[in-house]
């Protein structure tokens, strides 16, 4: 029978049976800071509340410069795009 409970990550004993010695007798826990704890879950990606598009011909490469900032109007708009510097492009 085995007598003691090991961590799931990392194998250490967390729990032992003691039925003899001098010691109290009965279920020890030894409760461990865990190197191997699973990392917490991840946080669902958050939909973005705004459009995002960008400026026709400014759609690749990182939102640098006034060109490539994108779309801040709301998800689903209508009419035309707008970032942030109020700049304004037509849908398409
Ligand atoms: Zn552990
Ligand atoms: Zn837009």
């Amino acid at each position: 029978m085995t007598a003691f409970d090991s961590c799931p990550q990392c194998g250490r004993v967390v729990r032992r049976y003691v039925d003899r010695g001098s010691g109290p007798v009965g279920w020890v826990t030894d409760p461990h800071e865990c190197p191997r704890k699973p990392a917490p879950a991840a946080e669902p990606p958050v939909e973005p509340s705004t459009c995002g598009a960008r400026r026709p011909g400014w759609e690749s490469g990182p939102p640098i410069g006034i060109n490539r900032i994108p779309c801040v109007r709301e998800r689903g708009h209508q009419g035309d795009h707008e970032n942030a510097w109020c700049q304004r492009w037509p849908i398409g």
